[in-house]
């Protein structure tokens, strides 16, 4: 490591709170699939800030969009209306095919807002007594840090000494059509479930799940709340995770990619049902739906479809996939993946990720570790054959590298 990344590393530590453990290398620009650290060095960027960054580090239309809406009007609050917010929701309704948009800032913020859609859609709608709602959850779920969020995590780390937490939430195991039916009664309003679970490590869950989950939901007047935040938007090689089980969620969570990278903006996409349930005043944001973000997430999703990058998710997606599949390596347990949201889980005798993560830095590749003993793959959307094949070279190198 180099003095002046650790001179910022050190400063960092003395006035930062220590929530987070970094790889050391200090970033100070970024461009595509590349980003360079303060001494110049370059590097492939596997992560995408968790899929935030799909369309590229730094997109020049995105770019531009921001810039010219920063010079025009930024934040009007919802007490006046923008000329950014109607076209925003006809764009994103229209692509995703939802009937009504509630726009937020972060993820978790979609999160407990469809919680509290779904919970009053339950009261009002549903008929379920008050106070008595219940939300499904799956075990080693992610969906944001907020305090009603964490309550419902089984991950200690996240949860513990947080307490006391929100009751009404039920958890049962992910990919498991069977306890999803026994966890159902008459007053659950929502099963909430990531189409893949990122956060756990790249969790798919066995083929036929959503089909049966979708099957009982609509059977039990439950709604289904897909948290798309991470695998929405291109990450798996579709627009949304959902379309690879050819279902619908009733409600649908993006975040992430949304902006580009540019921006915290987040949406629960819904049906009138769900969402028309919530009148003036009853839930809200001030910087939720502001003209700066509906500019940023507009030229985020036309650069996203308009510039082919679902289809080369899909594509490169395919070939990392295979490439990674064919590295014969002992500390291999399992390739995983779907589109371009990628792992590699190494067997616990290889000794940790995190240092096949530091070692992968050294050939000028950032992935991160996560859960121990993985490592996830997620390069922006506009990786190219030849990057992903230098990549493939890089991690074949790292993975067949002896430590001991
Ligand atoms: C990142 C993420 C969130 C939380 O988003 P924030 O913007 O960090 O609040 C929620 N759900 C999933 C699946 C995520 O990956």
């Amino acid at each position: 490591m180099n003095p002046a990344a650790n001179d910022f590393i050190a400063r960092e530590a003395r006035f930062g709170t220590y929530n987070y453990e970094p790889i050391g290398v200090v970033l100070s620009r970024g461009q595509g699939v590349w980003v360079w650290d303060t001494q110049g060095n370059r590097y492939l960027d596997c992560l995408s800030a968790y899929s935030a960054v799909n369309q590229g580090h730094c997109h020049p239309k995105i770019l531009a969009a921001m810039v010219e809406q920063a010079g025009r009007l930024t934040l009007t609050s919802r007490a006046f209306h923008n000329d950014q917010l109607a076209p925003f929701y006809e764009e994103i309704a229209e692509l995703t095919g939802s009937h009504k948009v509630l726009p937020m800032n972060s993820g978790a913020e979609a999160v407990e807002s469809a919680i509290k859609s779904v919970r009053k859609w339950g009261y009002e709608v549903k008929g379920v007594p008050d106070g008595q709602a219940e939300i499904i959850v799956c075990a080693d779920n992610f969906h944001g840090r907020t305090l009603g969020i964490v309550g419902f995590s089984t991950d200690p780390v996240a949860r513990d000494h947080f307490g006391p937490f929100a009751p009404g939430f039920k958890i049962i195991p992910f990919g498991d059509a069977r306890a999803l039916e026994q966890a159902i009664t008459p007053n659950t309003v929502a099963f909430l479930v990531e189409p893949i679970q990122g956060e756990a490590g790249v969790i798919i869950p066995p083929s036929g799940y959503f089909a049966k989950v979708r099957e009982l939901c609509t059977a039990h007047e439950v709604m289904l709340i897909l948290d798309e935040i991470q695998t929405g938007l291109g990450r798996t090689g579709k627009l949304l995770a959902e379309q690879h089980d050819g279902i619908e969620a009733d409600v649908t969570l993006l975040g992430k990619a949304l902006s580009g990278g540019f921006y915290p903006v987040s949406a629960v996409l819904s049906n009138n049902e769900v969402l028309g349930t919530l009148k003036p005043g009853q839930h809200g944001s001030t910087f939720g739906g502001n003209p700066l973000a509906c500019a940023v997430a507009r030229a985020a999703l036309r650069v996203l479809v308009e510039e082919g990058m679902i289809e080369n998710a899909a594509l490169q997606g395919a070939r990392f996939f295979d490439g990674l599949r064919s590295i014969r390596a002992n500390t291999i347990r399992e390739v995983r993946g779907r589109g371009l949201m990628l792992a590699v889980e190494l067997h616990p005798e290889a000794g940790g990720a995190r240092r096949y993560c530091q070692a992968l830095q050294g050939r000028g590749i950032l992935a991160k570790d996560t859960h121990g003993h993985t490592i996830r793959i997620a390069p922006p959307l506009v990786i190219t054959g030849d990057q992903v094949n230098w990549a493939l070279e890089q991690i074949r190198t790292t993975l067949t590298q002896d430590f001991s």
